[in-house]
């Protein structure tokens, strides 16, 4: 039941400006930094946009999906466009890829693994999910203030500064 979305789905007037409202949606980032999608929002922390369809249905869509359909015109059938950068609101092309299911579980599983090993103290907190960490240490390493990522993140600056600590402590160990 997996529909096929690509540009020949969306109504061309729409998918002309697709990409120019998807990018008005982003602050800047530093070339081929995460590109955060700045729009709406689903509950699960991925960005949402409105299209319409050939049918001339209004559809939401799933912002990386619709920047990878920009990109590269389709969405192979049954394929997941994955997150390189592990973080759910990214729009930078060079951030995504499409791959099956499978392959889908084996990256999610390598990266799982790799982050107990390289974040212990993270890991058996268990209090900010795995992207929410990531993304804490992420912007950290790009140099970002506890007070940029408190209000970027809408967390407490109390966790973040925990976390960065942490962060700092397990890069320097
Ligand atoms: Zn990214
Ligand atoms: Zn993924």
């Amino acid at each position: 039941m997996n529909r096929i979305e690509s540009l020949l789905h969306i109504k061309e007037t729409s998918w002309l400006t697709l990409s120019a409202r998807l990018f008005s949606r982003t602050a800047t980032a530093p070339w081929n930094a995460c590109l955060p999608f700045q729009g709406q929002h689903n509950r699960d922390g991925y960005g949402v946009i409105r299209v319409t369809d050939s049918d001339g249905r209004l559809r939401q869509m799933l912002a990386h999906r619709a920047a990878f359909i920009t990109a590269h015109g389709a969405i192979e059938d049954d394929h997941i466009v994955h997150h390189k950068c592990f973080r759910r609101d990214c729009v930078r092309v060079s951030h995504l890829q499409a791959v099956t299911h499978a392959e889908h579980g084996k990256l999610h599983a390598a990266h799982n693994k790799k982050l107990k090993r390289a974040l212990p103290r993270y890991w058996s907190r268990k209090r900010l999910d795995e992207i929410e960490i990531v993304t804490i240490a992420e912007l950290t390493r790009i140099g970002r203030s506890t007070n940029w990522i408190s209000r970027a993140m809408k967390l407490d600056r109390a966790t973040v500064r925990r976390y960065r600590r942490n962060f700092e402590q397990s890069i320097a160990a």
